[in-house]
Order: C-alpha cells, then sequence, then structure tokens
C-alpha cells in the first residue's frame, strides 16, 4: 500500500526516517528492537517486524554495506510487492547495486543506489546531498518522498550513484589526511595550528577537512564518533573497485586506502574517522592540537 519503509535507524537512518515519519506514513525497522521503539516514540513512525516493511511501496535502507542489504533482500524474498521501489541510502557497491536491481527486477521491484552526503547534521536538518543511480522516471515517483534531502541529482545507471558517493569520500579521506600531515610538520616547526588554518581557510588549500573538520573534531581532541573510521576506510576500497573496474591508475587514492586500512588497524575501525589523524600524529610525534 501507500506506505514508507526505513531499515536500518543508525546514525544515519534515525534522523532520516524521522524526517519521512513526520511527512508519512512510515513503518521502520532496526536490528535492535529498542531502536526502532526509541524511533516511534521520539517521531510516531510504527515499529514493525522485518516481514511486514515488504507491503510499503517505497523501502529505504540503510545499512553499513552492500553486504548486510543482501542480508536484508534475501529474509524478504518472496514478500516484497511487485511495482514498489527499493531505495538503498547505504554507501554501498556499485557492482553489488547492479546485482541487486537485477534480483528485485526479477520481483518486479525498482532500486534505486540513493547514497547521501552531509553526515549526521544534513540528516538531522533534513539538508542531505542525495547521489542517484537508477531509472530517472522511478526517481521522479520517489523523489517527492525524499523528506530528508536538500539536493538530489540523477548521477546515471545503476551502481552510478555508489560510486560518486566512493569518490567523493576517497576525496574526503586524502583532504583529511594530507591536512593531517602538513598541520603535523607546521606543529613539530612551532607554528600555532589555530592560525595555520586561519591562513589554509583563507587560501586554496582549504578544504571541508580544514575548515571543519580539523578544528571541530581534532584539534579540540573532541574526535566525536558521528561516521566511523571502518565506513570511511571502506568507501575509499569501493572507490579503489571503481577505479580497478576501469584498469585506471589512481595511485594517490590507492595510497590513501592503505593508510586509512591501517588507521582502522591502529586506531579502531568505530573510532570517529577524524581520528585517523591519530596515526599521522604516532607518525610524527606530535599532537594536532
Ligand atoms: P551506523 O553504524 O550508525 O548504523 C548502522 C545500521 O545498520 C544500524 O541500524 C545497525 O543496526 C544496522 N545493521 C548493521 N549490521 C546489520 C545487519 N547485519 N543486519 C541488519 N542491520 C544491520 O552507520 P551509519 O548510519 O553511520 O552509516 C550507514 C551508511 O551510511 C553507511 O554505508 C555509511 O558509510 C553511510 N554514511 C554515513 C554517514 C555518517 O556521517 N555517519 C554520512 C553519509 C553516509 P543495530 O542498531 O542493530 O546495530
Amino acid at each position: 500500500g501507500m506506505s514508507t519503509a526505513f531499515i536500518g535507524l543508525g546514525a544515519m537512518g534515525y534522523p532520516m526516517a524521522g524526517h519521512l515519519a513526520r511527512a508519512f506514513d512510515t513503518l521502520v525497522w532496526n536490528r535492535t528492537p529498542a531502536r526502532a521503539q526509541a524511533h516511534a516514540a521520539e517521531f510516531g513512525s510504527a515499529a514493525h517486524e522485518l516481514s511486514s516493511l515488504a507491503h510499503a511501496d517505497v523501502i529505504f535502507s540503510c545499512l553499513p554495506t552492500s553486504g548486510e542489504v543482501w542480508e536484508v533482500l534475501r529474509a524478504l524474498d518472496g514478500q516484497l510487492e511487485p511495482g514498489s521501489v527499493w531505495v538503498d541510502c547505504t554507501s554501498g557497491h556499485p557492482q553489488a547495486a547492479r546485482e541487486q536491481a537485477a534480483w528485485l527486477a526479477e520481483r518486479g521491484v525498482h532500486f534505486l543506489d540513493a547514497p547521501v552526503s552531509g553526515g549526521t547534521n544534513g540528516a538531522e536538518a533534513g539538508t542531505l546531498t542525495v547521489m542517484v543511480g537508477g531509472d530517472a522516471a522511478v526517481l521522479e515517483r520517489v523523489r517527492p518522498r525524499l523528506a530528508f534531502a536538500g539536493k538530489v541529482v540523477h548521477v546515471g545507471p545503476t551502481g552510478a550513484g555508489f560510486a560518486v558517493k566512493a569518490v567523493n569520500n576517497a576525496l574526503l579521506a586524502v583532504n583529511l589526511w594530507a591536512a593531517g600531515e602538513g598541520l603535523a610538520a607546521l606543529k613539530a616547526g612551532g607554528v600555532d595550528l589555530g592560525a595555520a588554518l586561519d591562513v589554509i581557510n583563507a587560501s586554496s588549500g582549504r578544504s571541508n577537512a580544514s575548515e571543519n573538520l580539523i578544528g571541530q573534531r581534532v584539534l579540540s581532541r573532541e574526535f566525536p564518533a558521528t561516521f566511523a573510521l571502518g565506513l570511511l576506510a571502506k568507501d575509499v576500497g569501493i572507490a579503489l573497485d571503481v577505479v580497478a573496474a576501469h584498469k585506471g591508475a589512481a595511485p594517490l587514492l590507492g595510497s590513501a586506502g592503505g593508510l586509512y586500512r591501517a588507521a582502522e588497524r591502529v586506531i579502531g575501525g568505530s573510532e570517529d574517522h577524524t581520528a585517523a589523524l591519530k596515526l599521522v600524529e604516532q607518525m610524527n610525534d606530535v599532537e594536532l592540537s
């Protein structure tokens, strides 16, 4: 029927589904049920068992990787309604998107890869950027349902949304790490990092890392865990798979892949992604403060 379903009430999914519940009749499911019950109490969504969500005409998912999306798809096999649309907001894998779209098409269900950027702040504000791969006509059908979005861009066929997201996050990873290396050198030379960032942010070396992340999360020593380091390492790995699929030459992104895998091991995958700079600190025997 005409209802919206949301699977995966994590750091992103919880506030995203909140915007849906304020605007539409919304069913929610989360692996840990207490989180779905809290969501129902906070936003007026309806917490159900997974199989009940199969009857919605638009089903959103926001899970760690395409692997967990496969788990819920298989759990719902035989229950999905022909004509419905599955909108996967996971930062997933383009190859998985093509396989999942084909699997769903055999069951009469449309698939859009629709990953998001803007972080937990953007999810709470309802201002996320959504990059969508798949049939443009299907996107037009669900566009009014994207209550958590500030900007929606159709970027190409199935898998293109995940590819763009992976490249965006590879750029985040490179910019963050490179800023960390440069600031570590300045710190070792006795430069005040607040003054250095003030200059860089008024100059051509600025990035979201220099303008927001490093001041708010690293210099402050807060490292608030809103986006896990392990998830960013995953995204850089997807970007490298996109490069490899076209036999591309991207040695800088390859280095980023190795560095973030190392940081995930040494610092911890559930730490905030900005805690990767603690490895840069160890490598340089300085603190970025
Ligand atoms: P979280 O770790 O906060 O949430 C993960 C969600 O997936 C939880 O609801 C968790 O359930 C659920 N889950 C995990 N494993 C399974 C499983 N095997 N079966 C069913 N459910 C499962 O992640 P985020 O919300 O941060 O990230 C979600 C996606 O969004 C990722 O792909 C990430 O890369 C992307 N993203 C994250 C951003 C951020 O700033 N955090 C920004 C943009 C994109 P449970 O509660 O039971 O653990």
